[in-house]
């Protein structure tokens, strides 16, 4: 699906290195609160410094809406990146322009600066080209590991990366590109793809997509009451987009006409509302009217455990439930452990969904969880990606 050259296919010592990366991170009183993202991004960092490579990086934080704001300076970014490599991480005043260059000159081999925020450009997110130009002034080749941004065509993103030759992708991005793009490109069967979450109407896109591909798919979380409401029950209060109904049940027989098995839950918890510390278990045929179903129920988890046990490939976008709720996150913790015991490859997408499986404690038994929430997605529904499709294609 991609054939992109990587950090493995290039030799950047001596060359100025533009890379894009994504630390947009939280920051709570001038200080990173979580910095995960770059800790993530290290293993690329070193990589082209250990190459000798003068490495300027780049990144977003935040929505500064174009303007210069000190709320979202990459400031606290550079201290902790600072830290994280043992030595000192120069932040340039401006992304652009004489003073960047001036410190980007003094740049000796295997040396690293930090760009500040590019979205303190207004240019930046309108890929203006005059804007990209200057970007790729200060640099002879360029790394993209933003997956998280991948699907927005921005300057350092996308526009730059046609200035630069060679253009590559970071060691991120190519785990990115190769686990979600051998789900869909040559997945080993059975193939089960698991979609919950809130909303029904983002989701019927990426099904659309996988029912092509997939053996079985399950249905749980929020949007699985849309779906159970297009196939004639009673869901009660539960979350029900009504203008997508007539998609969910189109979507329902085309997955049928296509032999993809669908199951849908057959019991759940319901609750008064997402808050509750009450939780009742009701079947499909008993469904109160007056309660919200919040998560899937027992008998659910344990058919759906048993298909997914006998899967070689899993992709799962959307908790089953709401599992911010400790009341209500029993099956999304089930169903993380039902992929970590069932030894196929298991894909995980969607922030949330990435959130939920932290939370399982059961992280790090997943073959990947994708970094990129809106990303990840577009990727599933098989649209091409513009950060990735601007990188140079493998020889
Ligand atoms: P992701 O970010 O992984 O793509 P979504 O954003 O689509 O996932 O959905 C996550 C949200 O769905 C969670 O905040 C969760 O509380 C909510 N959710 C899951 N099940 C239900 C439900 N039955 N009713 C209402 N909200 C739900
Ligand atoms: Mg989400």
């Amino acid at each position: 699906m991609y054939n992109k050259m990587t950090l493995n296919d290039v030799n950047l010592g001596g060359k100025r290195v533009l890379c894009r990366v994504d630390f947009n991170v939280p920051i709570a009183d001038g200080q990173v609160s979580d910095d995960s993202r770059i800790v993530a991004a290290l293993k690329t960092v070193q990589h082209i410094l250990q190459q000798g490579g003068k490495l300027i990086l780049a990144s977003h934080l935040g929505r500064p809406k174009g303007k210069v704001d000190a709320k979202y300076t990459l400031a606290p970014v550079a201290r902790r990146l600072g830290e994280l490599l043992g030595r000192e991480v120069p932040l340039t005043p401006d992304c652009i322009g004489p003073e960047a260059q001036k410190m980007v000159d003094a740049l000796k081999n295997g040396d690293v600066l930090l760009l500040e925020n590019v979205r303190f450009h207004p240019e930046e997110e309108l890929n203006d080209p005059a804007f990209s130009r200057e970007l790729a002034k200060l640099a002879d080749a360029y790394v993209n590991d933003a997956f998280g941004t991948a699907h927005r065509a921005h300057a350092s993103t996308e526009g730059v990366a046609h200035l630069l030759n060679p253009a590559v992708a970071g060691f991120l991005m190519e785990d990115e590109i190769r686990y979600l793009g051998q789900a869909l490109t040559e997945p080993a069967h059975p193939f089960v793809a698991i979609l919950g979450g809130a909303k029904a109407k983002d989701k019927i896109p990426v099904i659309h997509n996988l029912i092509k591909k997939v053996d079985t798919l399950l249905i749980g979380g929020g949007m699985a009451y849309t779906f159970l409401k297009a196939e004639g029950l009673e869901v009660g209060r539960s979350l029900v987009q009504e203008d997508q109904l007539e998609l969910a049940r189109d979507l329902l027989a085309e997955s049928r006409a296509q032999n993809v098995t669908v199951l849908l839950p057959e019991d759940h918890l319901t609750g008064s509302d997402p808050e509750s510390s009450e939780a009742h278990a009701y079947d499909n045929s008993a469904f109160p009217q007056d309660e919200m179903g919040l998560d899937i129920g027992p008998k659910t988890v344990k058919r759906y455990a048993e298909v997914i046990a006998k899967a070689q490939t899993v992709v799962w976008n959307g908790p089953m439930g709401v599992f911010e709720n400790a009341t209500f996150a029993e099956g999304t913790f089930a169903i993380a452990k039902a992929l970590a015991d069932s030894g196929a490859v298991t894909i995980i997408g969607g922030g949330d969904s990435m959130a939920a499986v932290k939370r399982s404690g059961l992280e790090d038994r997943m073959t990947h969880i994708s970094t990129g929430g809106g990303a990840s997605l577009e990727f599933l529904e098989g649209k091409k990606l513009p950060g990735i499709q601007a990188l140079n294609d493998k020889m």
